[in-house]
């Protein structure tokens, strides 16, 4: 391999072409903090790009990136077990259809707002783009809280939030699926209601569905199993293997609570897990059979699941995973859950390797740190595009009526994941920056998007 180059590309956002851009996307958007991260990350790593190809600059083509096709915004009431009327916020950005329907996930959480889901639209875009697979970009989802409902007020709410939702999707339009706070429960009950109100069994208009009707096997293992074998290219590269490494891994949700699994199946330990309330260390193994039963059947905390563990577990009240010396990091959470003092922690603890599972939940000033101290990085829009991907094999197997084995999905994960990995690498090293993937993968989902938007005229 061509040594790992530690220089940052910086398409200097305060003068020169983009400029001007930047600013509009500062001004037009106020007040969406994510969202400007992730278009500023994108740019600014775009650099080599535009010095090769300065015809990607002509006709606006970055400002129509930068602005969704459509942006939906609606009122979610519904009525909880006491009688009490709640009113939410709906979302739903279809940022870019030039390759294919819009696709991406709903989440629910209560930091939800627009300028969230434009950053995870932006994102998906390119990252739907890398994978090859004929899928545009967009995301959704509400301020609404799942947690401690009961499961008669989720589901009032999915019907609620469909209700409104559904005269924007269809199997060729837009297509959703799960993220944070959306999962099996929550995409059947959305479902259900899709289906009493178009009276249609459309099983290509959402993915992550339930296996008796329409699902895909290995689509809630694909997100974090994808990571993990995104992590294994990555290593193979420097002449490394998953086999006896170190691992944690953020979160406890569907990505984390896979990617651990997957590890494991690798040969690897998994050291550390969390969720928004701490850390729990199990310096033997995590058990990931006990792990699934607490959060995924008993929809417990992680603190249940160190207590249950007894004395092989320590759970660390409001604490983190990048404190505990591992090999590789596997940020499987949220946005912005590692910082820079949390990548400094990493890289004393003798970190080789970090993939994001999540969706930018490495700060740009943590990720200057892991690249300037030779740190194998992943960043999400190629890590964690598994989830995505196998999505995309959903809509296929629905399209043709068609059912595949675990083992046939998981092996096209597999190929799947090794397409992103390698175009990303070589797109890298094609642009002069051998070795850095946030360069390959954002200007590798870059140019199938553009050459998409210039053949198709000014769209
Ligand atoms: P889940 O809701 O299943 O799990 C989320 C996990 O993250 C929970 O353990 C949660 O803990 C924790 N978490 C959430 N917010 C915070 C916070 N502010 N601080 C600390 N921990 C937090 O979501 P997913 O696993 O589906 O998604 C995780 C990430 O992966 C997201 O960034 C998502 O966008 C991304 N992703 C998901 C895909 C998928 O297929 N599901 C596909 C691609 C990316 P707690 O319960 O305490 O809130």
């Amino acid at each position: 391999m061509p040594p790992f180059d530690q220089r940052i590309p910086k398409h200097d956002l305060s003068s020169g072409a983009l400029a001007p851009l930047y600013e509009q996307v500062l001004r037009r958007n106020p007040g969406e903090d994510e969202f400007h991260q992730a278009v500023r990350e994108v740019l600014e790593t775009l650099a080599p790009v535009f010095a090769q190809r300065p015809e990607y600059l002509e006709g606006k083509l970055v400002e129509r990136l930068c602005e969704p096709e459509r942006q939906l915004i609606f009122r979610v009431p519904w009525m909880d077990d006491t009688g009490e009327v709640h009113v939410n916020r709906g979302f739903r950005v279809e940022f870019n259809s030039a390759l294919g329907p819009y696709k991406g996930g709903l989440r629910f959480h209560p930091s939800v707002n627009l300028g969230i889901v434009k950053f995870l639209g932006f994102e998906q875009v390119f990252k739907n783009a890398l994978t090859g697979m004929p899928i545009g970009g967009g995301k959704g989802g509400s301020d609404f809280d799942p947690k401690d409902r009961s499961d008669a007020e989720v589901m009032r709410f999915c019907q609620s939030f469909m209700t409104e939702l559904y005269r924007h999707l269809g199997e060729y339009t837009d297509v959703p699926a799960g993220d944070i706070g959306v999962g099996g429960r929550e995409i059947g009950y959305l479902f259900g209601q899709y289906r009493r109100i178009t009276g249609r069994h459309e099983s290509g208009v959402l993915t992550g569905k339930g296996l008796s009707w329409g699902g895909a096997r290995a689509r809630t293992e694909a997100t974090g199993y994808g990571c993990v074998l995104f992590t294994e290219q990555m290593l193979r590269t420097r002449g490394r293997s998953l086999e006896g490494m170190r691992v944690v891994v953020s979160g406890s949700g569907n990505v984390a609570i896979y990617a651990a699994q997957k590890a494991q199946q690798l040969g690897a330990k998994v050291i550390s897990c969390s969720d928004s309330s701490g850390a729990v260390v199990d310096e033997g193994g995590l058990d990931v059979e006990l792990l699934q039963q607490v959060k995924e059947v008993e929809r417990g905390r992680i603190a249940e699941y160190a207590e249950r563990r007894g004395a092989q577990a320590k759970f660390l009240p409001g604490g983190t995973v990048w404190q505990i010396p591992c090999d590789v990091a596997l940020p499987c959470a949220t946005q912005n859950e590692l910082g820079e003092q949390d990548a400094v922690a990493l890289v004393n603890g003798g970190v080789q390797a970090v993939a994001e599972g999540a969706n930018m939940p490495t700060t740009p000033e943590a990720v200057r740190v892991l690249r300037e101290a030779g740190i194998a990085f992943g960043p999400g829009k190629a890590a964690n595009a598994g989830g995505v991907a196998t999505s995309a094999l959903e809509m296929q197997q629905n399209a043709s009526r068609d059912s595949w084995t675990f083992e046939y999905t998981e092996q096209r994960l597999a190929e799947i994941m090794r397409h992103v990995h390698d175009s990303s690498f070589e797109t890298a090293e094609r642009y002069g920056h051998p070795g850095d993937l946030v360069v390959g993968a954002n200007a590798a989902g870059f140019e199938v998007v553009a050459e998409a938007m210039h053949a198709q005229g000014l769209i």
